[in-house]
């Protein structure tokens, strides 16, 4: 344990750099995706269907329509719910920028909430004091694998005719007590990007148990146009109509044969990223200074992020220098995320500023996303474990 850190040229822990996500691709894609290549449809054909019916039935949403990305699906969801001009939306601060810019899409404002200081989860009653006069919806999302308090939301959701769209980009396969992500929430947006718990490349889903919102997200992602180019060639006819603006944000049949073979997989996925986060929080809750992600009680969790937090009165070194530190040793940390507030854009557009949201300024200066995905084997594993060990027995301060 007292090795000197590769950073200051020491023998790192590993050699080959370690991602902290990769997809699990095996011969059941390849086939799949060899087999649409071979075929009549390589857009808006069967297998989009095929793969809609299979989300619908894992999630238990009456509808599930697949577009081209996870940006995508959210875009589509705030424009289903009629979000417009002078609209304003409240999203957590700790996400990914796409949440709020599919706000900003249609011409709304974003209206950034904090988050519970345990599991960065959006904090219902921060929402709560948020609300005004031109809040139309509330995009809670379910960071690192965590569905949020859907309980509470719905009841605010309810009390002030507020429309829930879940942004459930990182809970495919979780839920909120019994009930799976993807129905808790009028409309909810998955994403297939590689590092997510499915993928079809790039790629999402939007479900909604709602038919006039399920047909205006298949509209919405056709050009706005009301039938696609399957149904003219079966009906026989050229004709068609747009009824209303909007984009190609289809996704392609092989992409989804891809994404059909993962969705066989996807609970397997799971209980192996909960296995990696069991063998963590052994691991690093004997290290002082590190405090494991919090467990909402409510949550069963898909574990799509690892998040742990640095206390910085037990370091010597920030997060920064840990971050290097962990890099050095071959290991793939991240950081997710940088408030979104704080981007330039906001500040400048918005006027947002940093103190708006205290809670998640403060955790984003002490996470660390460590590596987590399926195909991470035993070795992995302990490589991450032993680099974590050996940062910060390295940079403790007592
Ligand atoms: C990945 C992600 C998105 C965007 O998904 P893409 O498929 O990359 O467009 C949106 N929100 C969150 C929370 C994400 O993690």
């Amino acid at each position: 344990m007292s090795s000197r850190l590769a950073l200051q040229g020491g023998k790192p822990v590993r050699e080959a750099f370690l991602p902290y996500g990769r997809p699990w691709l095996g011969d059941g894609e390849i086939d799949q995706v060899s087999r649409v290549l071979r075929s009549e449809w390589l857009t808006t054909g069967p297998d989009v269907d095929a793969f809609e019916t299979q989300f619908s039935r894992l999630t238990g949403a009456l509808h599930a329509v697949a577009v081209s990305s996870g940006t995508a699906a959210l875009h589509a969801c705030v424009k289903a719910t009629g979000i417009g001009e002078g609209d304003e939306v409240i999203v957590p601060s700790m996400t990914f920028a796409a949440t709020a810019n599919a706000v900003v899409f249609q011409g709304g404002r974003p209206v950034f909430a904090d988050v519970l200081d345990d599991t960065l989860l959006i904090d219902p009653r921060d929402v709560e004091r948020r609300i005004t006069q031109r809040t139309k919806a509330v995009i809670p999302v379910d960071y690192a694998g965590q569905p949020c308090d859907y309980g509470v939301l719905h009841d605010l959701a309810r009390s002030h005719s507020l429309f829930l769209i879940a942004d459930a980009c990182h809970s495919l396969g979780a839920g909120y007590r019994d009930v799976p992500v993807g129905t808790l929430a009028r409309a909810t947006a998955f994403s297939m990007h590689p590092v997510k718990l499915i993928t079809s490349g790039e790629g999402g889903v939007v479900t909604t148990d709602e038919p006039d919102l399920a047909r205006t997200i298949r509209r919405f992602r056709n050009h706005g146009i009301d039938q696609d180019h399957r149904q003219r060639m079966e009906n026989g006819t050229w004709f068609y109509e747009m009824v209303d603006l909007g984009f190609n944000y289809r996704l392609t049949d092989f992409q989804c044969a891809l994404a059909r073979v993962q969705l066989e997989r996807a609970a397997a996925y799971i209980s192996r990223r909960r296995e990696i986060a069991g063998r963590y929080d052994e691991a690093f809750r004997e290290i002082a200074g590190v405090r494991l992600p919090g467990r909402a009680p409510w949550a069963n969790h898909a574990h799509h992020l690892y998040v742990i937090r640095l206390d910085p009165n037990f370091f010597r070194a920030s997060r920064d220098q840990i971050f290097k530190a962990l890099r050095a040793e071959g290991i793939g940390v991240n950081v997710h995320y940088i408030p979104v507030h704080l981007h330039p854009y906001y500040q400048k557009r918005f006027g947002t500023r940093p103190g708006d949201c205290p809670v998640a300024e403060k955790a984003y200066s002490e996470i660390i996303s460590l590596p987590i995905f399926p195909a991470m084997t035993e070795r992995d594993v302990c490589d991450v474990i032993e680099a974590v060990r050996k940062v910060t027995h390295a940079y403790r301060s007592h």
